[in-house]
C-alpha cells in the first residue's frame, strides 16, 4: 500500500516519517504531488499568537479520522526546538495509533538508538525517578514496562555518567581489527574474512600502527588522555600471539597510563583463542574479555555459521578464567533461526551455569547484506515476534533473580519486535567504555578499520561523528586523510 503525506509545512517529514514507517512497516511514503496512495495522512502544524496548532488526519479504505490540538508555544533557544519536536510527534502518534487502534511502539515516539540518554537529561533538569517514569509515559508514550526499565539502567550506570563530567580530557579509545575467521551468517560487517595472514594482516597492522603512533602524539600534545580501551573488530584475537603482543606493547608506551581503568578485548570467537594468548592479555592488563557463545544450542551455531562448537565456549572460558582475567562478558541473541522460547531457556540456563560477570542479550537485527537476511528473506524473521517478546522477558528474569542488573541498554534498526539490547553486570563488574560511550558522555577515539569516533563537546554538549572505512584496504589507502580529518576535530575540541 502506498500512503501519501500531506505536510504543511513539508519540513515536518523529518519529524514524523519514522513514526509513519513503524505505523505501516514496508509501505511506500509518497510526498507533494503524487496522485497515487491508498491512505491519505495529513498534518499541519502553525502558529498563532502564542499557541502551536497541529491538525492531522488518516484516510483510507478502513480508517477516516482527524484530530486537532493547541499548545502554549515553547520559549526560543535548543529546548524549544526540541519541544515542538516531541509535541509534534506526540501529535502524530496518537493519531496514527487511534487509526490503527493499539499501542504502536513500546518505546513511544523514541525513535532513537539511546533512550536512556532522555532519561539522564531528565534526571540532570532535576526531576526524581517517579517524575522520570511519569514523563517518560505522558510525553514520550513509553509503556510503563519499558519506562521502568529505562529508569533502571540510569539508575545503574549514572555514577559513571556523572563522574565522566568530571574528566573534560579523560576519553574511550576504540581499536578496530576488521579480520574474522570465517562469516557468521546474521552479520553484515563487511570487513575481511582471514584468508591469507600475511597479505590481509601485515599491511593492516603497518597502517593501524601508523594512526596509532600520530593520534598518541596529538593527544599528548592537546592534553588527552586515556580512561578506557575497547580492541574489537572483527574479531581481535585472529591476530597471532606475536602481533598480539606487539599491539599491546605499543598500545603501553603509546596511551596507556596510569588514569586508564579498564581494557577490554573482543574475543568472540572461541576459534581464535588459545590459553597463551589469554594469558598474554592479562599479563597486558586485559581485565574484561568476551567470549560470545550467542546460543548454548549445538544445531544453532552450526546452522549460523559459527566455526565452533559448545565445547569451545566452555573451553574458552576456562582458560580466560585461569589466566587471571577478572570479568568475562558472554553475548546471546534472541531470535536466531529456529529457535523460539525453550531453547532460549535452555541457553540462559546453561550461561547461568558458567557464571560469566557480565552478559549482553541481543535481539537479532536481520540487516540486509547478511547471507542470514538472504537465506530466509527479511519478512519471514520478522514472524516470531511475539515469541521474541516472551524470550526477551523470560531471559530478564531469569538473569535478574540470578543477580545481573540491566546496565546499558541500546536500540537498532532492523531489530526484531521493535526491542533492544541490553548489558547486563552482577555488581561491580559494570564496563565504563560500555556505559560512557551509549550515554554518549565522552569522547571516543577509534582507530583501526571500521572504527566509529565521536568528538564530545563539553561546552555545548554536542557530538561529531567519524567513521574510518570497514573494508581493510580502504582503510589502508585512505589512513593519512583518516588521520588529518581526526587531528581537525580533536583541536576543535580543545
Ligand atoms: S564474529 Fe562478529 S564480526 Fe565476525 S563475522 Fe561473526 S558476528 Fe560478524
Amino acid at each position: 500500500m502506498a500512503i501519501k503525506l500531506q505536510l504543511h509545512p513539508e519540513e515536518l517529514y523529518d519529524n514524523i516519517h519514522e513514526l509513519v514507517r513503524m505505523a505501516y512497516p514496508g509501505q511506500e511514503l509518497l510526498r507533494g504531488d503524487d496522485e497515487r496512495g491508498e491512505l491519505e495522512i495529513f498534518l499541519e502544524r502553525f502558529i498563532k499568537g502564542n499557541s502551536v496548532y497541529l491538525r492531522g488526519s488518516i484516510k483510507g479504505p478502513e480508517v477516516d479520522i482527524a484530530r486537532e490540538d493547541s499548545y502554549p508555544q515553547p520559549e526560543a533557544g535548543e529546548e524549544s526546538r526540541r519541544q515542538l519536536s516531541r509535541l509534534t510527534r506526540r501529535f502524530i502518534y496518537d493519531l496514527l495509533a487511534a487509526g490503527q487502534d493499539k499501542e504502536l511502539n513500546s518505546y513511544g515516539i523514541l525513535t532513537g538508538m539511546r533512550p536512556v540518554k532522555l532519561v539522564h537529561r531528565l534526571l540532570d533538569q532535576g526531576l526524581d525517578q517517579e517524575r522520570v517514569l511519569e514523563s517518560l509515559g505522558a510525553d514520550f508514550r513509553v509503556n510503563a514496562a519499558k519506562a521502568r526499565l529505562l529508569t533502571e539502567v540510569a539508575s545503574h550506570n549514572r555514577p559513571a555518567v556523572a563522574s565522566s563530567r568530571l574528566e573534560p580530557r579523560a576519553l574511550a579509545l576504540y581499536v578496530g581489527i576488521p579480520y574474522c575467521p570465517s562469516r557468521c551468517y546474521y552479520c553484515s560487517f563487511p570487513g575481511g574474512i582471514l584468508r591469507d595472514y600475511e597479505q590481509d594482516i601485515k599491511p593492516f597492522l603497518a597502517a593501524l600502527y601508523c594512526e596509532m603512533e600520530h593520534m598518541a602524539a596529538v593527544l599528548k600534545d592537546l592534553g588527552f588522555w586515556v580512561q578506557s580501551i575497547y580492541l574489537g573488530g572483527g574479531t581481535p584475537t585472529v591476530l597471532s600471539y606475536g602481533d598480539l603482543a606487539d599491539l599491546f606493547e605499543r598500545l603501553h608506551r603509546l596511551f596507556i597510563g596510569p588514569g586508564t581503568e579498564e581494557i577490554t578485548v573482543e574475543a568472540g570467537r572461541p576459534d581464535t583463542l588459545t590459553p597463551e594468548k589469554l594469558v598474554l592479555l592479562k599479563q597486558a592488563g586485559v581485565e574484561r574479555v568476551c567470549i560470545n557463545p550467542q546460543t548454548m544450542n549445538e544445531t544453532t551455531l552450526h546452522a549460523i555459521g559459527r566455526n565452533h562448537d559448545l565445547k569451545g565456549v566452555v573451553q574458552s572460558l576456562e582458560w580466560a578464567r585461569k589466566a587471571g582475567i577478572k570479568t568475562i562478558n558472554m553475548d546471546l541473541i534472541i531470535g536466531l533461526p529456529g529457535e523460539g522460547l525453550e531453547d532460549n531457556r535452555h541457553t540462559a540456563e546453561e550461561i547461568l551455569r558458567l557464571k560469566p560477570e557480565n552478559l549482553t542479550v541481543h535481539t537479532l537485527a536481520v540487516k540486509r547484506g547478511s547471507t542470514l537476511a538472504r537465506m530466509e528473506g527479511l519478512s519471514r524473521l520478522g514472524e516470531k515476534e511475539e515469541e521474541v517478546h516472551r524470550s526477551v522477558d523470560l531471559m530478564a528474569e531469569l538473569f535478574k533473580k540470578a543477580g545481573y542488573q540491566p546496565y546499558y541498554l541500546y536500540r537498532q534498526k532492523y531489530i526484531k519486535a521493535s526491542l533492544e539490547n541490553i548489558g547486563y553486570s552482577l555488581p561491580g563488574f559494570f564496563s565504563v567504555y560500555n556505559i560512557r560511550i551509549m550515554e554518549e558522555c565522552q569522547t571516543l577515539l577509534g582507530l583501526g578499520g571500521g572504527a566509529g569516533s565521536k568528538f564530545f563537546n563539553w561546552k555545548d554538549g554536542s557530538l561529531a561523528s567519524f567513521y574510518n572505512p570497514k573494508n581493510p584496504s580502504s582503510y589502508c589507502a585512505s589512513i593519512q586523510r583518516l588521520i588529518a580529518a581526526k587531528v581537525d576535530k580533536l583541536r576543535a575540541l580543545h
